[in-house]
């Protein structure tokens, strides 16, 4: 083993040519790679005797090196009307949880994933803003995410994972390396073979970024949160607007769609009386109608008890109002707000052991 790692090695924090690239300095056949990486993120194992096809020696020698352990799972509470599993993972560094959406639509099973412990943009109606940045996840931290969703859905006699969303806490475009490592390991057909027509990434619009995505070609969706018609009332709620305002979104939108093919989405909370007025609609035609785009429709979660959500009537009649301007655009029904684990239900206090101990 090189020096400059330090042993035993985590494993799922390596790119998969480094992991292969070590069991080879180890003295191992080239083969002896791919079979332990299928062990790891096919069959999902946590430790070498569980690798059948690999001798006691070799096993031993392999458990002496790598670290293949679990993130810890904390918390699996799943929704009463059966559409949503909220999960709690733990870090092994310090008292955090990170959470995890599981969501069931017919033979669809998404994993909502997290890519930040905390966020740094603060965003005013976002509890994971609240937090401020923790820390970034790590690619070990966001595939052990997924790992530890599949492992449920194979003890509950679901189907695996088969559609990925970046929409968990924090902003994965600012933590473009640990989440672009993650992809490359979601995406390769030894491990969880998710196509990138199955992948969204959300964001609030870090230009840079996703400037990046479109020069690495993963042909994955992009997802921009707007929440707001103007930039006066976006720069009040979401502050890098300031720096990235509405007319660099829709321009690289336009950009993303022509290098990609793919029509981006806005997603657009709906704040009943504020968000959903006529002039909003009106702003939303001048803004995005002619681009190449749709308009997802969230409903405000209430994260202070103030705000009040709006009901689906009200969710569609605005809808209806954006069709008839001739924009696209879906209302997303909220699964999992009974569990908390709707988007921006993600708090701080939340996280952390102590709490999710007496939430047990
Ligand atoms: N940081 C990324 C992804 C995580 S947030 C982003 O901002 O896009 C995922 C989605 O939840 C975003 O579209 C965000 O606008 C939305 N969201 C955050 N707080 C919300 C709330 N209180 N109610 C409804 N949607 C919320
Ligand atoms: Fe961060 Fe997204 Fe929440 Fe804004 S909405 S604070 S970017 S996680």
């Amino acid at each position: 083993m090189p020096d400059n790692y330090p042993s035993p090695v985590r494993f799922k924090n390596l790119p998969l040519e480094q992991a292969a690239h070590l069991i080879v300095t180890a003295g191992e056949p080239a083969f002896r790679a791919k079979q332990v990486i299928k062990w790891v993120y096919q069959k999902r194992v946590d430790n070498f005797e569980g690798m059948k096809n690999i001798s006691g020696v070799t096993r031993e020698k392999l458990a002496r090196l790598f670290a293949i352990d679990k993130l810890e799972v904390a918390v699996v509470h799943p929704s009463p009307r059966g559409d949503a599993v909220k999960f709690g993972f733990g870090l092994r560094d310090g008292s955090y949880i990170i959470e995890s959406v599981l969501l069931l639509d017919g033979d669809r099973r998404t994993a909502c994933l997290s890519s930040q412990l905390g966020c740094a943009l603060g965003c005013t109606f976002c509890e994971t803003g609240k937090l401020g940045l923790v820390r970034n996840l790590t690619q070990e931290e966001i595939i052990g995410q997924l790992i530890g969703i599949d492992d449920y859905c194979a003890a509950a006699g679901e189907r695996p994972v088969t559609n990925i969303v970046f929409m968990g806490m924090g902003e994965a475009l600012s933590n473009f390396e640990a989440f672009r490592a993650s992809l490359a390991i979601i995406m390769h057909e030894e491990c969880f073979n998710i196509g990138g027509r199955r992948i969204t990434v959300s964001t609030a619009g870090v230009i840079p970024s996703i400037e990046r995505l479109m020069r690495e070609d993963l042909n994955i969706g992009l997802a921009i949160s707007l929440n707001a018609y103007s930039n006066e009332r976006r720069s009040a709620v979401m502050p890098i607007n300031k720096k990235y305002p509405i007319e660099a979104l829709t321009a690289i939108a336009a950009r993303y769609f022509r290098s990609t093919g793919r029509r981006v989405t806005f997603e657009y909370i709906v704040i009943p009386g504020e968000t959903d007025t006529d002039e909003a609609a009106q702003s939303l035609r001048r803004l995005l109608g002619s681009l190449t785009c749709k308009i997802n429709l969230i409903p405000l979660n209430p994260t202070d008890g103030a705000a009040v959500p709006p009901s689906h009537a009200e969710m569609v009649r605005f809808a209806e109002a954006l069709h008839r301007l001739g924009l696209l655009a879906t209302v997303r029904t909220s699964r999992g707000r009974d569990i908390g684990g709707a988007c921006g239900q993600l708090t701080a206090h939340e996280y952390t052991r102590a709490h999710a101990a007496t939430a047990l």
